[in-house]
């Protein structure tokens, strides 16, 4: 079966790609918008009928939040090297986090008077973890450690509570690992909007970040404004480039990777061999009759999956840096010189030793990237991400002095007596 099918690149090929995002239902928003107004007028009660009714699960006041001897019984259950992988991980997302640490600047001028920018964490962020059948402890760490690292005080986990009323151990151990200390266990719409709104029990935040299904991602979409959120991530997806001396068992190897997220996955190969398309191809059906996901690998490949063969290496970046890709895998001579190339993509991975499910976990970049050509203006999730900036201004009466007719000036332009009174009342 050929699954990577040959595609010449044009507009449709990039809208195909681009738009392959969950549409979300009226029944979804109605329901959502219902839960948020429920969270906002009877707090902690709704939260906990919520629990009962989606996570089937009893849920209190005194066992809403997980407790210090529930921290203790889960990290039991977790097995001691897989502690020391969380820890390895925590130590590589920290040292590359590390540089994007911004620092307050001061402006000191000759005349008298000192402007600058004062960076300050944001003070309270929530992270959600989704709950479900799989636990993505991965994501914990790519969320928590930035914005421990900006310096957060009060960083909470929220995720939905199990049905015996508990929390994924390998979640506990994650956010432990991570220096998160307070889980409420709630998830879904309803978690969504009690830490944007605040209930009883649970402090209002300034910031929601994480990933979940659809009800938790258009729960975020409507609190905006009443938080801040990140970004609401669409299918993941990959793009190779590689020229004729690339290992085609490597290249198959990692379209699969992300091919086997979902179903609207997307994994495209732009190369400058015909022949390695095939090659590539008899790889995928080698290798896919080895991984449990095959299924939904060989949808996302046949439906959102294709080879564009290309001239020139300089053809590829231009067809990469249209499509803006979440990963951008350079699988060429020399791919470190290549990255002049690269003007738009989330994350990129060079060489053949560097694949991009190593930056899902240990590469020490972050994992929470752009979709969907939106690269083109959005960039990895960071240190930044947790931090504001406030400008800062200190004036003498000298200075104030030589500004004070312009200023007035332009003041009344826009029609502002009053601004302009502001500035005349100091030098009656
Ligand atoms: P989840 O925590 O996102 O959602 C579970 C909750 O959804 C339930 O507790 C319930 O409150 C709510 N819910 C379920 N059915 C509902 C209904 N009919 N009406 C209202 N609310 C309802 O867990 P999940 O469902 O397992 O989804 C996890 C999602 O997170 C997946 O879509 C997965 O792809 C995504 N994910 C993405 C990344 C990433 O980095 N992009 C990482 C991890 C997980």
């Amino acid at each position: 079966m050929t699954l990577l099918n040959k595609l010449a690149f044009t507009a449709d090929i990039a809208e195909k790609f681009q738009g392959r995002k969950a549409s979300v239902s009226k029944e979804v928003s109605d329901s959502v918008e219902k839960i948020i107004a429920d969270i906002r007028e009877n707090g902690d009660a709704a939260l906990f009928n919520y629990a009962e009714k989606f996570d089937d699960a009893k849920l209190t006041s005194s066992t809403l939040t997980v407790t210090p001897e529930e921290f203790d019984e889960g990290l039991a259950q977790v097995d001691a090297d897989y502690l020391r992988i969380l820890e390895r991980t925590k130590a590589q997302i920290e040292e590359y986090h590390a540089h994007q640490l911004e620092t307050s600047w001061i402006l000191p001028k000759e005349s008298g008077e000192i402007l600058g920018s004062i960076v300050r964490p944001l003070q309270r962020v929530a992270l959600y973890v989704p709950g479900g059948t799989a636990a993505y402890p991965s994501t914990v760490m790519m969320n928590a450690v930035p914005a421990k690292l900006a310096g957060v005080p009060e960083l909470v986990i929220i995720t939905p509570v199990k049905s015996d009323g508990k929390v994924n151990p390998v979640i506990l151990a994650a956010a432990k690992v991570a220096g998160v200390d307070t889980i409420y266990k709630v998830g879904g719409a309803q978690g969504v909007a009690a830490v944007a709104y605040g209930t009883q029990s649970i402090k209002k935040v300034d910031k929601i970040v994480g990933p979940g299904n659809i009800f938790v991602a258009t729960a975020k979409k409507l609190c905006y404004g009443a938080v801040d959120i990140d970004m609401i991530a669409g299918p993941s997806e990959v793009l190779v480039i590689a020229d004729e001396a690339a290992n085609p068992k490597y290249v198959a190897a990692d379209l699969m990777a992300q091919a086997e997220h979902d179903k609207l996955a997307s994994a495209i190969l732009v190369t400058t061999s015909d022949a390695l398309v095939d090659k590539v191809n008899a790889e995928l059906d080698r290798q896919v009759v080895t991984l449990e996901r095959r299924e939904i690998i060989e949808s996302s490949i046949s439906n959102y999956g294709a080879a564009i063969v290309v001239d020139t290496l300089e053809e590829a970046f231009d067809v990469s840096n249209d499509l803006a890709p979440e990963h951008l895998e350079i699988l060429t001579d020399e791919p470190l010189a290549k990255l002049p190339f690269v003007k738009n993509a989330g994350s990129i991975f060079l060489g053949e030793y560097t694949p991009e499910p190593l930056g899902d976990y240990m590469s020490g970049t972050n994992h929470v990237l752009p979709t969907g050509g939106t690269a083109k203006f959005y960039s990895a999730l960071g240190v930044y991400d947790f931090v504001k900036h406030s400008a800062y201004s200190y004036y003498p009466k000298s200075v104030l002095e030589t500004f004070k007719d312009d200023v007035q000036t332009f003041a009344k332009s826009e029609g502002l007596t009053g601004h302009a009174n502001s500035i005349k009342v100091r030098f009656e």
